[in-house]
């Protein structure tokens, strides 16, 4: 059996300074993962990494038995893997409805609007996806502002909205950085709910949250990185117990 996600060898500087020196890990299918470690420890530039936002120096990435090291965002988001951004990002002026059609599962080497402007078939293809768009932000309990623009959302339904773009790709694997951060805790309630909800449908997610309540409650196992490499790894209670653990988030404080 081999991991959905693999990741070996990670090295990544920039401007010669290092900010991965040897990150080692693998993900199981099914599994809803933590990614934890103080600020700076690399956690956000490993997912750049995954996501194909940046080549790493060193080592590689497989995603469901392939090597996809090095390859464009687009081509890794086709095999199932995509990310979520800790703001939404954007396009203000599109409505919620809207900004779900952009994200829509591509055929292979197609891009949307030509595929909508291609006849029949296209606009076969525009009504499946104008469906996946309304049953994920159903899902996402979006509906009622389906039609709103984005910059009238609330901070957390931009969150929500940010977790419908990444399903609108049909994921096999989720990478969220921080979903709930500067959220209110009945929205970080809500938000850890639907993560829970995904996971229960099937889909892997690796899930980056300093709130350690939050990774306690949903995340087995965690992954702890520090200084640019993995450190240590287990149930929470177990990498909650580990002297190193402590030490490296002790020794950021100091
Ligand atoms: P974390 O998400 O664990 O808080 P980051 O991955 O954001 O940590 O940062 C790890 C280190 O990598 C930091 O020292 C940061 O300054 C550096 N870093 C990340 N991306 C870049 C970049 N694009 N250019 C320069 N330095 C970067
Ligand atoms: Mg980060």
């Amino acid at each position: 059996m081999s991991a959905l996600l693999g990741v070996r060898g990670i090295t990544r500087s920039f401007y010669g300074v290092s900010a991965l020196s040897g990150v080692d890990f693998e993900i199981e299918e099914g599994t809803l993962t933590g990614l934890i470690g103080p600020n700076g420890a690399g956690k956000s530039t490993l997912f750049n990494i995954v996501s194909g936002a940046f080549a790493p120096d060193r080592g590689n990435i497989s995603f469901a038995g392939e090597d996809i090291t090095g390859r464009a965002p687009r081509r890794i988001v086709e095999r199932g893997l995509v990310r979520t951004f800790q703001l939404a990002r954007g396009f203000p002026k599109l409505s919620v409805f809207q900004h779900l059609m952009l994200y829509g599962p591509h055929q292979p080497g197609e891009h949307l609007w030509s595929a909508l402007s291609r006849g029949a078939a296209g606009r076969k293809r525009e009504a499946e996806l104008a469906e996946r768009a309304f049953s994920i932000a159903k899902r996402l309990r979006l509906d009622h502002v389906i039609d709103n623009r984005v910059t009238h959302l609330s901070g957390g339904q931009k969150k929500l909205l940010e977790i419908g773009r990444a399903l609108m790709a049909e994921p096999r694997m989720i990478l969220l950085d921080e979903p709930m951060a500067g959220v209110n805790p009945t929205l970080t309630g809500e938000i850890a709910a639907h993560l829970s909800e995904l996971h229960r449908s099937g889909i892997t997610i690796c899930l980056i949250e300093h709130d350690m309540a939050l990774i306690r409650e949903l995340c087995d196992p965690v992954i702890v990185m520090a200084e640019g490499k993995t450190l240590t790894e287990g149930s929470f209670a177990a990498v909650a117990a580990d002297p190193r653990v402590q030490e490296a988030y002790l020794g950021r404080r100091h």
